[in-house]
């Protein structure tokens, strides 16, 4: 059988996580560029082992979806496992996002609206991300734009270490991003019944508030205040940037932080609010 190494030449550093290193690499063959996620396992415990088997078992079951990191190939050898995905060129969304300073409102809703399309996808399989956060929606295109912003548009999710099967019980993720549902079932223990995956909504609801914003809605010293604050759903529209933002945009924000789970819209009828659904679709997807 093909190892890792005798199909793929390492390249160099992308990213660190908790235990895994992740390197751009190049198909010996075929020469086609992509990231690979290397865990070594003389560094990470029975846990950490368990949980990026975990990991490529939420990406196989998945699948493929333009806005969706697609894992390519996997390995496993004694000393370490290989995640050969699809490489993200452009680094997390955020940087270029505080890099640019200025970007239109309407690239904010193209953007908003790709992740739903993805979280849309995901959800139809039976799969909650739980740890949407801007580390993990990654640029695909390293480009630095020709006056336009569809480079910045271009985006996939990452990172399925925390995903799970919906319904869930545990608390996970984190702070600022996490659902008021998933706090009271997994934290306070004030709620049995589990939560599903509308708390991937109320999270990218969170991303839509920063990214209008540059802002976080809901901020603590400490997460626990920051979990008061979610509970208690203490958060506004208040400052002058946001007098700049249009009544739709805040309209889509509030809809996507509704409180109650029941009441909050999944992916598919966010994408039929009106700041989202008048969006033009790209035209080079599945490139
Ligand atoms: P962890 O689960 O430990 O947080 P991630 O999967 O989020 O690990 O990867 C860690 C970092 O590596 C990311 O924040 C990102 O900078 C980089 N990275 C991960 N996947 C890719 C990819 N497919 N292409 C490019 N960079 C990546
Ligand atoms: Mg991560």
């Amino acid at each position: 059988m093909a190892t890792f190494e005798s199909k793929y030449n390492m390249g160099e550093e992308l990213g660190k996580g908790a235990y895994a290193i992740v390197y751009r690499c190049t198909h010996k063959e075929t020469g086609e560029v992509s990231a690979v996620k290397v865990v070594d396992k003389s560094k990470a415990g029975p846990k950490d082992i368990d949980d990026v088997l975990h990991e490529v078992t939420m990406m196989k079951t998945v699948g493929f979806h333009p806005h969706v990191v697609q894992l390519k190939e996997y390995f496993d050898t004694p000393k370490n496992m290989f995640l050969v995905m699809d490489l993200l060129n452009g680094g997390m969304l955020f940087d270029r996002i505080v890099q640019m300073k200025h970007y239109s409102e309407q690239t904010s809703s193209k953007l908003i609206k790709n992740f739903l399309l993805a979280l849309e996808h995901i959800h139809s399989k039976g799969i909650m991300h739980r740890d949407l956060k801007p580390e993990n929606l990654l640029l695909k295109h390293n480009a630095t734009g020709g006056g336009d912003e569809t480079h910045l548009t271009d985006v996939a999710l990452a990172d399925f270490g925390l995903a799970g099967r919906a319904p869930g019980q545990t608390c996970c993720g984190s702070p600022s991003y996490i659902a008021p549902e998933v706090i009271s079932v997994g934290y306070l223990r004030t709620q049995k019944e589990p939560y599903d995956a509308k708390c991937d909504v109320w999270s990218l609801g969170v991303i839509a508030y920063i990214l209008l914003s540059g802002k976080m809605p809901f901020h603590g010293r400490i997460y626990k205040e920051t979990f008061q604050k979610i509970v208690k759903n203490q958060w506004s529209f208040v400052g002058d940037i946001w007098d700049r933002v249009t009544p739709t945009a805040k309209d889509f924000i509030k809809t996507m932080l509704t409180p109650d789970p029941k009441l909050r819209p999944s992916a598919t009828e966010a994408l039929q609010h009106p700041w989202v659904a008048n969006v033009q679709p790209d035209t080079h997807l599945g490139e």
